[in-house]
């Protein structure tokens, strides 16, 4: 086997595995250091997305959901079930085996594309060297005409709640809690505190969720937020706004299991609160910690990001960085576009990540997406703009479905009509979200939308009602 390659990727996360087999197909001679040990020690490729992060958080997810149900939805179906119980072992053990089915298909997919794999952490020495130091201790140096950084994000950590993985955790403890906490805490109410949050709450614990800002999540559009609060307010999560962490600290109890006695403040003063578990997700940092010998010549940014330019090139020839290990949001999919335009640019070809429609995605109950930009962006940006929206309580399969929550709103340009932004709450939005990224793609206009025929009864047709509600002419409301 040569040391020398086209590409060294250093991070099998998704940016870095998408990076690896886009240059694979090209042609190119690839290799990819990853560091990152699965539960039984070995090689785990996919990094945070697929072993502590998307896939595991969406499997818990979707069985407590499963769960939920039982109680508080198949009732008014006419159906009943006495005795519910979750059987933890098999609840994480389901998340389990998923991880590792697409871990391994990870691993699969860099053998049939001849990608070679080195197990260890990679260092990015001078001249696009990459020094490995296995879990085992040993060293080798590697070399190739182009290195990929694709280091990935770690859990920022606050001071005064160190994680400790058994009382204050991160996404990765979450994922990973062998008995339902009776009292569980969350710092931050952002996407892992509301998903990992609603994943405890419905298999019955006592969640408080503790946000900094007074303003519920903030990236997204207004009434989409205020929509969500409540309905999270209804599945019993106790959010306070404006309610800043002050302390935490892990007491026994007399039962040797041990609480966390917090410390928070907001508006009205000093307040106290005792949990079994506390989850810290108060948003995550680029992970460059040993990444890069001092004569690399890579600079970070003042937030510890690799600075790279517009073509992700950090100014170091031959040297590229990716994914949430450089600015921009920290999404897996923008991550794969990044590694996969890299590749491209690497071959001569013409690679292309357009920033501006990259989709969010929360997966609660009831999910929330959007993509483009916020009413209130647009006001700052003096930009006119009007608007369209359409609630799923007026959408028949939602009816059906008995998850009738929520609403879809479209903004789009007040003299163009190009649609701006669009801002979704309720079922399968996660999806729904997908055609309007293809239509601002496309530089699709609200009556474009609203001329495309959508199958009835779907739940699609809340955003062929909202387009249509632009210009004030939705069948199913009054405009
Ligand atoms: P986040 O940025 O989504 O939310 C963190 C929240 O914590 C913010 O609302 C912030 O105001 C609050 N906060 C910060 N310091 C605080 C303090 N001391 N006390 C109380 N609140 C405080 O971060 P996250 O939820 O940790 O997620 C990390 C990253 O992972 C995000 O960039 C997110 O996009 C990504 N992620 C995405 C998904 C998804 O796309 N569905 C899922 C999980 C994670």
């Amino acid at each position: 086997m040569s040391d020398k390659f086209d590409v060294i990727v250093i991070g099998g996360g998704p940016a870095g595995y998408h990076a690896a087999i886009r240059a694979a197909q090209l042609g190119l001679k690839c290799a990819v250091v990853d560091a990152f040990a699965g539960k039984d020690g070995k090689a785990a490729l996919g990094g945070t997305c697929l072993n502590v992060g998307c896939i595991p958080s969406k499997a818990l997810l979707d069985s407590s959901k499963q769960f939920y149900n039982i109680a508080h939805n198949l009732p008014v179906h006419g159906i009943t079930v006495e005795n519910a119980k979750v059987d933890l072992a098999t609840f994480i053990g389901r998340k389990d085996k998923i991880v590792k089915q697409f871990t391994g298909g990870v691993a699969q997919l860099f053998k049939a594309n001849k990608i070679t794999s080195y197990f260890g952490k990679g260092r990015l020495l001078k001249d696009r060297q990459v020094e490995i130091t296995g879990n085992d201790g040993s060293r080798q140096t590697i070399s190739a005409t182009n290195v990929i950084l694709a280091s990935g994000s770690v859990p920022i950590e606050l001071p005064f709640a160190r994680f400790d993985g058994k009382h204050i955790i991160d996404n990765a403890g979450a994922l990973d809690i062998h008995e339902v906490p009776k009292r569980l805490g969350v710092i931050g109410a952002g996407v892992i505190g509301l998903e990992l949050g609603s994943v405890w709450r419905r298999l019955g614990a006592e969640v408080t969720v503790l946000e900094a800002l007074p303003e519920f999540l903030g990236a997204a559009d207004t009434d989409i937020a205020k929509v969500a609060l409540k309905e999270f307010g209804k599945l019993g999560l106790d959010i306070k706004l404006g309610a800043k962490l002050a302390k935490a600290e892990v007491k026994t109890t007399p039962d040797k299991s041990g609480e966390v006695h917090l410390t928070y403040t907001d508006k009205d003063g000093d307040h106290s609160l005792v949990v079994d578990k506390l989850l810290v997700a108060v948003g995550r940092r680029a992970y460059t910690e040993g990444l890069l010998a001092d004569d690399s010549g890579v600079q970070l940014d003042e937030r510890g990001r690799i600075v790279v330019d517009e073509h992700c090139h950090t100014g170091v020839d031959g040297v590229w960085a990716v994914g949430d290990a450089v600015r921009g949001p920290m999404l897996a999919h923008k991550g794969f576009e990044e590694g996969m335009a890299v590749a491209e640019w690497i071959a001569g070809k013409a690679g292309h990540v357009n920033y501006d429609t990259i989709p969010w995605v929360i997966y609660t109950e009831p999910e929330i997406a959007w993509a483009g930009k916020t009413e209130k962006q647009l006001k700052e940006e003096g930009v006119p703009y009007k608007v369209g929206s359409f609630p799923f309580a007026a959408i028949g399969r939602a009816v059906a479905m008995n998850e009738a929550v929520g609403q879809v709103k479209m903004i789009a340009h007040a003299e163009t009509d190009r649609i701006l932004g669009v801002h979704m709450v309720g079922p399968g939005v996660s999806e729904l979200i997908a055609e309007c990224v293809v239509a601002m793609e496309f530089k699709g206009s609200a009556e474009d939308m609203a001329r495309i025929i959508h199958a009835h009864p779907t739940l699609s047709e809340a955003v062929h009602e909202a387009a249509l509600s632009v210009d004030k002419r939705a069948i199913h409301k009054g405009n």
